[in-house]
Formats: C-alpha cells, sequence, structure tokens
C-alpha cells in the first residue's frame, strides 16, 4: 500500500492514504483487541494521536484529521469570513465550495440561473474572490447540489470529510464518512486543528433479499427514519451492511446515507463492494477503485463487530414508503397509505410533485423516473400535478438530456429547475396554491418540515422514492397505489402502470455538460477579497465579548420554547438566505418560528422591561440594548435540521448566554459550545415544566467544570420561592475555553497571533 492515488481528478498533491490509515488502525486495534465496525476503521484511521487517544463509543471526544472539507454557498459565507479572521494565507485541507442554496426556482432553469447570477453577484464575487485567494476549489452556480458534485468528484472509500450542510452523509454512499458540521468546524479544520467529535455509537442496519419492482433504496430510509424517528441516530453512525448491501446501486447507497440526516445520525456508511467500484470507474476514477480493493479489508466492518443496536430489514419483504407530513419518519407503507390519507383528512389532491434534489437525481432515479413517464406517455395521459424536476449536478443533467430522459419529462409536463436546491430549502416561488390553504404536495426530497418548500404552513408534504412521485403526479391524487391500482388513459380505458425499469449508470458514459468549476490560482499572494461597508448581504465579523467570570443573575427568560423547534425556527431559511453572510441583518430572524409556550404563538414575546408584547428579534435587541443578557428555554432535541451556525451566531450576537432544554441536536449544541454560548441541558428533563416564561433565572458559570452539573437558580414571576434546577452540559476542557475566550475563533486569533 505504498502507492499514491490522488483523492479527486481536480486537484494535484492530495493523495488519499491508506496505508497510513492502515498504521493508524494497527495501533488503535493492538490498543481496542476486538473486532471493529467499518466506521470505527474510518473514524479511528483518521486519529490525531492514535496511540493517546481515549476511545469509547458514545463517550470520548476523538480528535480527527478529515481529508477534506466541502461547503454549500448559504453555509460557505459565514464560514469564510470566519476563516478569514483566523489570518491564515490558505486552507490547510483540500476545501471545495458549491453554489447550491441561493438558486430561486421560479420559471425553469436557465432563467432562474441567470435571475441568481444578479441577485446574488455580490455573494457569488465575494466566494469565487475568497476562494481563489485561500486555495479552495470553487463550483460555480449552475454546477448542481453539493452532495451531487462529491459523490461524483471527491468521494472515495474510507475518506473522512466534514461539510457544512447536513446531508453531508451522502457520500456514505461511496463508502466515505462524511458529517455535516456548522461552519465553524470547517474553519477548524481548515485552520489545520484537529476536529473534535464524540466517538459515535454504531447502529448496524443489516440488509438481507433484493427489493421488489416498485421498492427503491429511498423506501429502504425511509422505513428505517420510521423505526428510529427523528431522534434515533443522534450520536450515532448508522453503518449498513449484509448481503443485501451488494443489490443497491451506488447512487441507491447515497440516498440512504443522505436521509440518515433525518434521523439525528452523525452518519451513514456502507462498506466497499462492487457497485462502488462500477462508479468510481463511471466516474473515470478506476484508479482509486483499483486502490480501494487492495485495502479492501479496511474499507468493511470486521468479522464479529459489534453493533450498538441492530436492525434488520428483509428487502424482499420491504414495501414502498410515504414519509410525512410535516416529519420524515411518519412513515406509512403505500398499502396502508390511503386509509391514512382518509383517517387523517390530509388534502387528498395533489398539487405538485416534485423529483431531483441532493437525495434522489442520479441516473437511475432519472431513469426510473422517466420509464414511468414514458408508459404515461404511451397511453396518452400526462402529470396531473405540477411537476417539477431538479437535476443534482450539471453532469446528470446533460447526461439525461443526451439520453433522452429529460424530454420525456418535460413531455410529461415536467418543468425542468436549475441544478440546484430550490423548492428543497424553500427556494420556490410557488404561484398555484395561496398562503394559509391547506394542500399536498410530494418529492423525492429528504426534509419536509412545516413550511420548508413553499412556506406555507398548510401545505402537507410527503417524502417518497422518484417513482412514487412520478406515479402520484400522474394521478393527481393521494388516493392512489400504483402497485394496484389503475388509471384511465386517453381514451377513458383502465391500464396499470408498468414497474419502472432504467440503468443504474450511463451506457455511454456520463456527459461532463458545461465547465462550471474554478481552480484556485497557483499565484494567490496578490489577490484581493473585497467586502463593501455598505453591503447588507456581507460583513465582516467583530469578535464576541469574552466570559467576565462572574454568575450570571437575574436573566430573563426571552422565549420559552414549546415542541419541535428546528433551526429552521431558530433561523428560518427561504427568504432569509440572501443573509447568510452579514450577521446583523439575519439576526432579524432569530427564533421567529418557535412556538411561545406562554401564548402557543410564534414570534410574540413579552418584553419584561416594557411590558409590550414584540417581535422576538426586536424583544433580544432591547434587551442587548438595555446591557441584559438572556437565556431561552427549549423542549427536546431543540436545534434538529441543519447544521447552520447562524441558529448559534444569532442568539450570540443578540446578546444570548444561554439555551437551556430538555436536549439537544449534536451539531447545534456544538455550534452552540463554540460561538461561546452555554448549551445546557435539565438533568431531570420534567424540570422544563417548573419554569414560567416570565420567570427570572441566576446561572451559576462559575460553576461550568467538566463532567458537572451547574445549578440553574430560577425566581418565579408569580413571587413563589425561589428553587434550584440541575442543568447537565456536555463541555470538555478544550470548549470549555471557548466559552471562557468568548468564542472558539477568538480563542483561535488569539493562538495565531501568539
Ligand atoms: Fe440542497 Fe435540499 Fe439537498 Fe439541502 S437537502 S443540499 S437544500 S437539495
Amino acid at each position: 500500500l505504498t502507492k499514491k492515488v490522488e483523492m479527486t481528478n481536480w486537484e494535484k498533491g492530495h493523495f488519499i492514504n491508506y496505508g497510513k490509515m492502515h498504521e493508524n488502525l494497527q495501533i488503535v486495534r493492538s490498543r481496542l483487541n476486538r473486532p471493529l465496525t467499518y466506521a470505527e476503521k474510518i473514524l479511528y484511521s483518521h486519529l490525531d494521536d492514535p496511540h493517546g487517544q481515549d476511545i469509547e463509543r458514545g463517550k470520548s471526544y476523538l480528535k480527527l484529521r478529515p481529508d477534506r472539507v466541502a461547503c454549500q454557498d448559504a453555509t460557505a459565507q459565514m464560514a469564510i469570513l470566519q476563516f478569514m479572521s483566523a489570518g491564515m494565507p490558505s486552507v490547510a485541507t483540500p476545501s471545495t465550495v458549491h453554489c447550491d442554496h441561493l438558486i430561486e426556482a421560479q420559471i425553469g432553469g436557465e432563467k432562474d440561473l441567470e435571475r441568481a447570477y444578479n441577485i446574488n453577484k455580490e455573494v457569488y464575487d465575494f466566494l469565487s474572490t475568497s476562494c481563489a485567494k485561500y486555495n479552495i476549489g470553487f463550483w460555480k452556480p449552475g454546477s448542481g447540489i453539493i452532495h451531487q458534485i462529491i459523490l461524483e468528484n471527491y468521494a472515495f472509500p474510507g475518506g473522512l470529510m466534514i461539510g457544512t450542510d447536513s446531508h453531508t452523509p451522502n457520500a456514505g454512499g461511496l463508502g466515505m464518512a462524511a458529517i455535516g458540521v456548522g461552519g465553524a468546524d470547517a474553519v477548524d479544520v481548515m485552520a489545520n486543528l484537529p476536529w473534535e467529535l464524540k466517538a459515535p455509537k454504531v447502529i448496524g442496519v443489516k440488509l438481507t433479499g433484493k427489493m421488489g419492482a416498485w421498492t427503491t433504496p429511498k423506501d429502504i430510509i425511509l422505513k428505517v427514519a420510521g423505526i428510529l424517528t427523528v431522534k434515533g441516530g443522534t450520536g450515532a453512525i448508522i453503518e449498513y451492511h449484509g448481503e443485501g448491501v451488494n443489490n443497491l446501486s451506488c447512487t441507491g447507497m447515497a440516498t440512504i446515507c443522505n436521509m440518515g440526516a433525518e434521523i439525528g445520525a452523525t452518519t451513514s456508511v456502507f462498506p466497499f463492494n462492487d457497485r462502488m467500484y462500477d462508479y468510481l470507474a463511471a466516474t473515470k476514477r478506476t484508479a482509486i477503485g483499483d486502490f480501494a480493493r487492495e485495502y479492501a479489508a479496511g474499507l468493511r466492518e470486521d468479522e464479529g463487530a459489534e453493533y450498538d443496536e441492530l436492525i434488520e430489514i428483509d428487502l424482499n419483504e420491504l414495501e414502498p414508503h410515504i414519509n410525512g407530513p410535516f416529519t420524515p419518519d411518519l412513515a406509512t407503507p403505500i398499502s396502508k397509505f390511503k386509509e391514512a390519507v382518509k383517517a387523517n383528512n390530509w388534502p387528498v389532491d395533489l398539487k405538485v410533485g416534485l423529483i431531483g434534489s441532493c437525495t434522489n437525481s442520479s441516473y437511475e432515479d432519472m431513469s426510473r423516473a422517466a420509464s414511468i413517464a414514458q408508459d404515461a406517455l404511451d397511453h396518452g395521459v400526462k402529470s396531473k400535478a405540477v411537476f417539477t424536476v431538479t437535476p443534482g449536478s450539471e453532469q446528470i443533467r446533460a447526461t439525461i438530456e443526451r439520453d433522452g430522459q429529460l424530454k420525456t419529462l418535460e413531455d410529461f409536463g415536467g418543468m425542468v429547475l436549475a441544478n440546484a436546491c430550490g423548492p428543497c430549502i424553500g427556494q420556490w416561488d410557488r404561484r398555484d396554491v395561496k398562503k394559509g390553504e391547506p394542500n399536498s404536495i410530494i418529492s423525492s426530497y429528504n426534509r419536509n418540515f412545516t413550511g420548508r418548500n413553499d412556506a406555507n404552513p398548510a401545505t402537507h408534504a410527503f417524502v417518497a422514492s422518484p417513482d412514487l412521485v412520478v406515479a402520484m403526479s400522474l394521478a393527481g391524487t393521494l388516493d392512489f397505489n400504483p402497485l394496484v391500482d389503475t388509471l384511465k388513459d386517453k381514451d377513458g380505458n383502465d391500464f396499470q402502470l408498468k414497474a419502472p425499469g432504467g440503468a443504474g449508470l450511463p451506457a455511454n458514459g456520463y456527459d461532463p455538460g458545461q465547465d462550471t468549476y474554478q481552480a484556485p490560482p497557483e499565484d494567490r499572494a496578490q489577490l484581493n477579497v473585497a467586502v463593501s461597508p455598505t453591503s447588507d448581504r456581507l460583513q465582516l465579523l467583530e469578535p464576541f465579548n469574552a466570559w467576565d467570570g462572574k454568575d450570571a443573575l437575574d436573566l430573563p427568560i426571552l422565549i420559552k420554547a414549546q415542541g419541535k423547534t428546528t433551526t429552521d425556527h431558530i433561523s428560518m431559511a427561504g427568504p432569509w438566505l440572501k443573509y447568510r453572510g452579514h450577521l446583523d441583518n439575519i439576526s432579524n430572524n432569530m427564533l421567529i418560528g418557535a412556538i411561545n409556550s406562554a401564548n402557543g404563538e410564534a414570534n410574540k414575546v413579552k418584553n419584561f422591561t416594557t411590558g409590550e408584547t414584540d417581535a422576538v428579534p426586536a424583544t433580544a435587541r432591547d434587551y442587548k440594548k438595555k446591557g441584559i443578557r438572556w437565556v431561552v428555554i427549549g423542549d427536546w432535541n431543540y436545534g434538529e435540521g441543519s447544521s447552520r451556525e447562524h441558529a448559534a451566531l444569532e442568539p450570540r450576537h443578540l446578546g444570548g448566554l444561554a439555551i437551556i432544554t430538555r436536549s439537544f441536536a449534536r451539531i447545534h449544541e456544538t455550534n452552540l459550545k463554540k460561538q461561546g454560548m452555554l448549551p445546557l441541558t435539565f438533568s431531570n428533563p420534567e424540570d422544563y415544566d417548573k419554569i414560567q416564561p416570565a420567570d427570572k433565572v441566576d446561572l451559576l458559570c462559575t460553576e461550568l467544570a467538566v463532567g458537572k452539573p451547574m445549578t440553574l437558580r430560577v425566581h418565579p414571576e408569580k413571587g413563589g420561592d425561589t428553587f434550584d434546577v440541575s442543568l447537565s452540559h456536555t463541555f470538555n476542557e478544550g470548549q470549555m475555553e471557548w466559552f471562557k475566550f468568548g468564542s472558539a475563533l477568538n480563542m483561535m486569533a488569539k493562538k495565531n497571533a501568539a
């Protein structure tokens, strides 16, 4: 294993180092002396200090050296702004930036892209110049969605990557441990600091058998989501294994890993197999495939490896599923779906079907979708619902254009959107229904939280395989099961759809389409990155204040949030995406989606200094102006959803000190720590109920110590007796420094300067 193979065709001098990984693993093996899961092998072979590192799943914090960093345009702005404040000439770890999130779907691909170029010029210019300056590969608007581009060009078996997007785990389809993080973590790795991750537990999913004609890899993850729920994967890597794995395409495995984010998993991985080799070969990386074959024993679980939890799925028995509405873990098999629609009174008319996105836009997905569409066209019928197609990358778009699937989908009634996130992230100028009108849509995307796609809280969004999306769009109703029901052809005769079919990989190879990549130049010293001081989209960062070393007394509760509080509730996406590079402006969306337990409403809280009810951000600003720090009380799994660190930066910027919840989603918890905030949990979750929104609290910050609880002293508003509540936290020594310095970045800049 002495040979060197380049990590990607797009860069020179960055090699896959299976030899070194093997050495590291031998060191860890001799210490642990037990069989390892594949997920463990990837992580432990990337340890910064394999000799000295404590290793206990679910307990230790691993210090890791990722191979790569990937950022999408919405998160890259803040990541690069932060990297700039660390004062380094170029990134220390190979990195790429992908322009995909800021393109709004309105009238179709090319026009929408042109509009996006105009609207976002300032941001694209900032990203393209800063990428050139700091030696970062830049994928221009129109190139495609980050996870698709990574799979096509950068992912490799056994690799470790972090990405500033929750669906980074998509690369697990190529056997890579790819983990979604906040921009602040990306900055660490770009700046050559080891990256810290709590050693995940490993949940095994054993697949046996072979899927039926209408079942797809998507249905595996829809089923797993139903079993594990949105919290079930928290703190764990989901590791697929078993002979059933070999019956899945590489891109299908990527779909499964992608949606592992919906169950809160740290990431998901598949072991290296021939299907991955085929995909590597099809994407011009045969040398990587051959190298991986040499190291194959390191790229799968050991015989007898133990999982913290084991789920078994017999693919022979697995039905297609539809998950939703409003949450991705409400899983219903297609045979029960009609009943569920009726029983729950979900709007039965299907208004829109959307296929594609980073989750499901592979050649296989598009080919199967097109086969159903063609079947419909052969019967003289088309989509009844509005139907959109989002290719995941320029390469996919160009290839399905060349091979005819795109035309079939257009003939079927499809509007082809830009190779970008579009409606998946709320970048959708939807016009077919009014705000507030209950309606149903179905997509092959991954997420379906309230309001995510079209900002209409009455939209019932379902997720399913592209096959089902096409079939249901054709029927125009949720009341349809393509496996058994018939439709009317153009003459009114009944027909049943044929089972979908289509090639996994293009027989004639991929067509790269337009050149959408900007490599960083050799000579970068003279390049300038300009940020206009008058810009309302970009703002250089000011360091936060360090901790004053004291307990914090008499703090108001800005809001006691009840129920689901996702990062979409804390820092809404959609129209706010444009302020991702401007902390002060984007802070005007802070917590505007969270439900106030005092009144059951969003964005209405009482300002205790004035007695007035006002918006959450306005109230926080008022407190900040008056020098009053504040806390938020939150419910279970607070901050689930995405990795955006704005959800942590905003409360910090507007004067928050602590977020106190029943539990946290992992990425958000770390993000809060990085920004110098205190994410704390009730040691006894029932204490959540003891606190009233208008109470005041003392937070005994001087008690902060590793593994020790901290006291919250509650002064009830209604004049009752003061009482204490115990709070837990997951700070380790290093992370406590972040709190003390005011943020991780403050600490880094001080250390770089020293
Ligand atoms: Fe884009 Fe949606 Fe994929 Fe996120 S989940 S990268 S928003 S397509």
